[in-house]
């Protein structure tokens, strides 16, 4: 089915991402900026970090990735505004993954601004956790979806991965959906969108027209909507519900967190329902014709962008989750797959 596309609106972000390279610091009004804060080693690239100056507070939106190159670019962008580090008085993380909550522990030792996330979203790793009994459940958790053997330690979470995620920020606020952003001056609401991650917020600013939608809508690429262990039952249907949510705003400018700016929300969102209706699609038939026993053998059945062949590591890991969502997803509307999933555990939110 071809959808009415949406409306570009970042031209240079878009330039830039043509030609490989980091967009530029742009004010998108009086008392906004997109800062892009780069993402070392990811095909995305980078992150657009967002600035909004209230009457009394200076607060940013998804400040990336942890690295000392990201750290002097936002330094850089902050200054374009005229601000310091130490003028910041709130981050809002949008989810907790490590491209958005990244460089929050580090902006707020030097600035002493809180960090937010919603209140749904799940600390992956406590501080107390058992690192090897998290790898060998995971291990498990893989085998039981058909990883074969020889693939598990590549596939598998590792353990430089867990440190990453103990060592991330744990949020001094939690935001609740339909609530205003605690800034001075400023009018920024929280919608709870989870399904990307389990407790992914948007924030919506109605003064100045702007959705901050952060990954879970995105212009170009479809968000990746995982089955993650422990995680919710059904990330897929939780998206599908979160998508419309969002969906009512389509004349306000879509200001994501990767990739560039855009209007059309609505149109956007009617692509990404089509996308992932498709992907489910495609799971039916391929449990139809191969017969397949395991998610991993779904999976290598499905078609990928660059190949299934291509997968490796990471890449490989996302694959066979996403699988394993619309394995859940089909089975909570009626179809009877005889495939063996873990029921997710729920994770700890603190
Ligand atoms: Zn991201």
């Amino acid at each position: 089915m071809i959808l009415p596309p949406i409306t570009l609106t970042g031209h240079a972000q878009k330039e830039a991402w043509q030609n490989k390279v980091l967009p530029p610091v742009e004010r998108l009004g009086q008392d906004v900026w997109s800062i892009p804060v780069p993402f070392p080693g990811n095909p995305m690239r980078y992150t657009l970090s967002y600035l909004l100056l209230g009457a009394g507070d200076a607060v940013l939106i998804d400040p990336g990735w942890d690295s000392d190159a990201g750290l002097d670019h936002l330094t850089a962008g902050l200054r374009q505004a005229g601000l310091g580090l130490t003028d910041l008085t709130g981050i809002v993380v949008t989810h907790f993954h490590s491209d958005h909550l990244g460089m929050a522990a580090r902006l707020r030792i030097a600035s002493r601004a809180w960090v937010a996330l919603g209140d749904r979203e799940v600390r992956r790793l406590s501080a107390s956790e058992d690192l090897d009994l998290v790898l060998r459940t995971h291990s498990e958790e893989l085998t039981l979806w058909g990883v074969p053997a020889d693939r598990l330690a590549e596939v598998a979470v590792n353990r430089l991965e867990l440190t990453h995620l103990r060592n991330l920020a744990d949020p001094d606020l939690r935001l609740i959906d339909g609530s205003l952003v605690p800034a001075e001056g400023l009018d920024l609401r929280v919608v709870t969108t989870p399904g990307h991650s389990p407790g992914h917020i948007c924030l919506v600013d109605e003064p100045h027209g702007l959705i901050f939608s952060g990954d879970h809508v995105l212009p170009r690429i479809s968000p990746h909507i995982a089955l993650e262990l422990p995680g919710p039952a059904n990330p897929l249907a939780d998206y599908y519900e979160s998508l419309d949510l969002i969906a009512f705003e389509d004349a306000m400018e879509v200001c994501p967190a990767h990739e560039y700016r855009f209007s059309g929300m609505q149109r956007r969102v009617a692509q990404l329902v089509e996308h992932n209706r498709e992907r489910s699609a495609e799971v039916l038939r391929v449990l139809d014709r191969h017969r397949p026993e395991t998610v991993w053998d779904i999976a290598r059945h499905l078609t990928w962008s660059r190949g299934w062949d291509s997968l490796q590591a990471f890449s490989l890991r996302l694959a066979v989750s996403e699988t394993a969502s619309h394995v859940v997803y089909l089975r909570s509307q009626g179809h009877d797959i005889d495939v063996p999933v873990t029921e997710p555990r729920p994770a700890v939110s603190r």
